[in-house]
């Protein structure tokens, strides 16, 4: 008779996967005892929705291209792995953006943060905006705070304190890149819900948002020197880094790709983990990572999974072009621009990604990345390559007059990959959690899916499960079996 050495599984390897099987291991290891963790990937490699692709000298991000710099997980983790030197922030000549009105190209007013003004006299000279529409937002000055305990939608918030106008012409294109969602539908505690301790606290969003300046010194006194000074941050080498990172650390680790997982369910005090191709495991915990229709068919056999699908995904694709840097009409001196719904444009974005980060393109050459696919807007990004290519460069055509033939492009469709959480989807989530626990203690689900989608908060969320599993299991009786692993 031998004591039986703990097996975790984690299912799915993106940031959220890796992550949790990361801090997992850290923490058995510095407990001691034996165990064994694996992870399991359907695709065929790991990372997700990170896709770093290095071609012709250019460094291409086909997913996520960086992440906000005051977020500790994600500077912690670099640190975690020794990464920290290959850190490096955005170009401080290319920070300006632009917002499309008419047509044309506005500076974005100094002093934006997400969308809300912190300094009034640039606010108050913007063209993006109307005079009445800049009286409204001003209102928000002086406007009572709402007593609110329930969840209500950022677009109704946001509406109400600052008024439609800064709504549809700034904010909503802002967010668009982090949600692309529909700003009536998302809930405003679980995107952003400093903004509703703003208001409790402050009264007004400006103000908070005004005083909350006032602690930047704070929120990057983490950073390595070098990116102290940037709001965005990435990996030199592209995000693939992190992901190579988590890998090699995990190096005794039973790590596998190519292999899906079918259906998890308790069985006794263990888990039962049956695989695609039919075989099955029998684990002592296990954190599901995948997004969450995925792990609601996994619980197909549990009825609390399928308030999993109340979670919408929203499809996005992406057009890259690389030109030379002479066939580029105009200067380099922004990160990029962004487009309102109202124009009528398919792109929704696009990043002068070799002006803002300067690593990304060899000396001479430019690289600009168009976004499209939004709420309300799906149809685009099922199009074909050709179609998506030829929308994209129209739109740079009547926006920027760029009308050289790119060097090379690459499209990226990432269909279903944006989760839009629903009014109330705090209290959801932690109802089928509760039940989940009650039903099956041995397994976990998170990732982007429930609490927060960037990936400093993916990272926070694996970290989260991988404590809360190794907590739950080692609370357990020690199980006692013949033989071992
Ligand atoms: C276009 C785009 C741009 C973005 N840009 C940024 C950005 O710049 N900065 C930022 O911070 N965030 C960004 N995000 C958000 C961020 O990239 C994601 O939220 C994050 O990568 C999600 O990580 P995850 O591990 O939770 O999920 P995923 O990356 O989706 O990983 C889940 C994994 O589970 C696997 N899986 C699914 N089903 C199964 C199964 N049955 N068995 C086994 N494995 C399974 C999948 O193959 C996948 O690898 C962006 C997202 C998108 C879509």
């Amino acid at each position: 008779m031998s004591t039986r050495i703990p097996h975790y599984m984690i299912v799915g390897g993106g940031i959220t996967g890796l992550s949790a099987a990361f801090y997992l291991k850290k923490r058995l290891e510095s407990e001691g005892a034996p165990f064994r963790i694996s992870v399991v990937e359907k695709s065929p490699s790991f990372g997700g929705k990170i896709h770093t692709l290095e071609k012709e000298g250019f460094v291409i991000e086909k997913g996520p291209d960086s992440f906000l710099a005051r977020k500790r997980p994600i500077i912690d983790l670099a640190y975690d792995l020794g990464l920290e030197h290959e850190l490096t922030g955005t170009n401080p000549k290319a920070k300006k953006t632009f917002i499309v009105r008419q047509g044309k190209l506005h500076p974005m007013p100094p002093g934006l943060v997400l969308g809300i003004p912190t300094q009034m006299t640039p606010f108050m000279k913007t063209g993006l905006i109307s005079p009445l529409g800049k009286l409204r937002a001003a209102l928000d000055l002086v406007l009572p705070k709402r007593e609110v305990t329930n969840d209500e939608s950022l677009g109704h918030f946001l509406e109400r304190r600052l008024g439609k106008e800064v709504l549809e012409r700034i904010v909503e294109p802002l967010l668009a890149g982090i949600y692309a969602g529909d700003t009536f539908k998302l809930s405003l505690k679980s995107t952003f819900p400093q903004f509703r301790t703003m208001e409790q606290k402050h009264r007004s969003l400006i103000l908070g948002m005004m005083a909350s300046r006032k602690n930047v010194a704070e929120e990057t006194a983490h950073l390595p020197s070098a990116v102290r000074n940037s709001v965005f941050v990435t990996f030199k080498k592209g995000l693939q880094t992190l992901v190579s990172g988590l890998v090699a650390a995990l190096d005794s680790t039973d790590l596998r790709t190519g292999v899906g997982v079918a259906s998890v369910r308790q069985s006794g005090q263990q888990a039962e983990v049956v695989f695609e191709d039919g075989r099955s495991e029998m684990v002592d915990g296990v954190i599901l990572t995948s997004p969450v229709h995925q792990a609601a068919k996994m619980l197909a056999h549990f009825p609390a999974a399928s308030e999993l699908n109340k979670i919408d995904y929203i499809s996005v694709a992406n057009v890259i072009m690389a030109f030379d840097r002479k066939d580029i009409p105009f200067e380099l001196d922004a990160s990029g621009f962004l487009v309102p719904r109202s124009e009528g444009s398919t792109i929704t974005a696009c990043t002068l990604t070799s002006a803002k980060w300067l690593h990304t393109a060899p000396d001479g050459k430019v690289l600009l990345r168009c976004y499209i696919g939004r709420s309300g807007e799906q149809e685009w990004p099922a199009l074909s390559d050709a179609q998506l290519i030829s929308k994209a460069r129209h739109d740079l055509r009547s926006l920027l007059g760029l009308t050289a033939e790119p060097l090379f492009t690459e499209v990226t469709r990432l269909m279903h990959s944006m989760p839009q959480y629903p009014v109330g989807h705090l209290e959801q989530i932690a109802r089928f959690r509760e039940e989940l626990e009650a039903a099956m203690p041995q397994v976990l689900v998170t990732g982007a899916g429930f609490h927060g989608v960037g990936l400093p908060d993916c990272i926070r969320q694996g970290k989260e499960a991988a404590w809360q599993l190794a907590d739950r299991v080692s609370a357990k009786e020690p199980a006692v079996t013949a033989g071992s692993v």
